[in-house]
């Protein structure tokens, strides 16, 4: 039980929140050509990534490019996470990186924290990121930084 009953999308992040995150990602994305974003909505019924990857598309997050693209994604009703990266980047971090920021984000929203979860994994992946996907002269945002929220 990892998100308390009376959360829904719309109200897993207050305002001030919703505006940090936003932050977060865009200073991110101040050091690296990487994109991320945070898509939030409320029921997933099936395998929570087969869910996040059909959302990574419908957010167009498979034509950054370099496919360095990071999706975290949030179904808050039925309790469920998960981490979607592009190719690019998926090929360049150690095997068991993404499961260590899950473990990280999981160990937040316990204790209900779910701000400063999403936020220490969008610090983290921001970082990696960087190492390999060195932002250039030219860079655009290819990607909103604003959450992504759905029904
Ligand atoms: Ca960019
Ligand atoms: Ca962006």
């Amino acid at each position: 039980m990892i998100f308390k009953k009376d959360k829904s999308a719309k109200t897993l992040f207050s305002a001030k929140e919703k505006k940090g995150i936003a932050n977060a990602i865009r200073e991110a994305e101040l050091e690296t050509s990487g994109e991320i974003r945070l898509h939030v909505e409320n029921n997933c019924s099936g395998d929570v990534f087969t869910q996040a990857k059909k959302v990574f598309y419908a957010l167009g997050m498979d034509k950054t490019e370099l496919k360095n693209a990071v999706l975290f994604y949030i179904a808050v009703k039925d309790k469920k996470f998960a981490i979607v990266a592009d190719k690019g980047i998926n090929d360049a971090v150690p095997a068991n990186f993404w499961e260590n920021i899950k473990e990280k984000m999981k160990r937040h929203f316990a204790g209900g924290n779910y701000f400063e979860g999403v936020c220490e994994a969008i610090e983290i992946t921001g970082e990696k990121l960087k190492t390999y996907f060195p932002r250039s002269d030219d860079d655009r945002d290819e990607l909103s930084n604003e959450i992504s929220i759905g029904e």
